[in-house]
């Protein structure tokens, strides 16, 4: 134990600053449109009407019937018998 601290730390210092930095690897994950109230996704219609106007609507696969969706990128699938 003749080390000295200084030594000692200048050591570990210049050891931790040798090993490359760990970033964990992410999967980019794409928002879409979900249940505000369950974040399932929804089923979207899109209607056209005579004058060329559109109505999009939307509807919770779950229980919430017609909804006005969010964008999430927390999201459960529409059919839960998949999971
Ligand atoms: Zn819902």
């Amino acid at each position: 134990m003749n080390e000295s601290i200084a030594a000692f730390l200048g050591r570990a210092i210049a050891a931790q600053y040798a090993m490359p930095p760990r970033i964990p690897r992410r999967v980019p994950v794409q928002p879409v449109l979900v249940c505000p109230h369950c974040k399932t996704v929804t089923h979207g219609y899109r209607f056209e009407m005579r004058e060329g106007h559109g109505i999009e609507a939307h509807h919770c696969a779950c229980c919430h019937r017609d909804v006005v969706p969010i964008w999430s990128a927390v999201s459960h699938p529409a059919d839960w018998s998949t999971v």
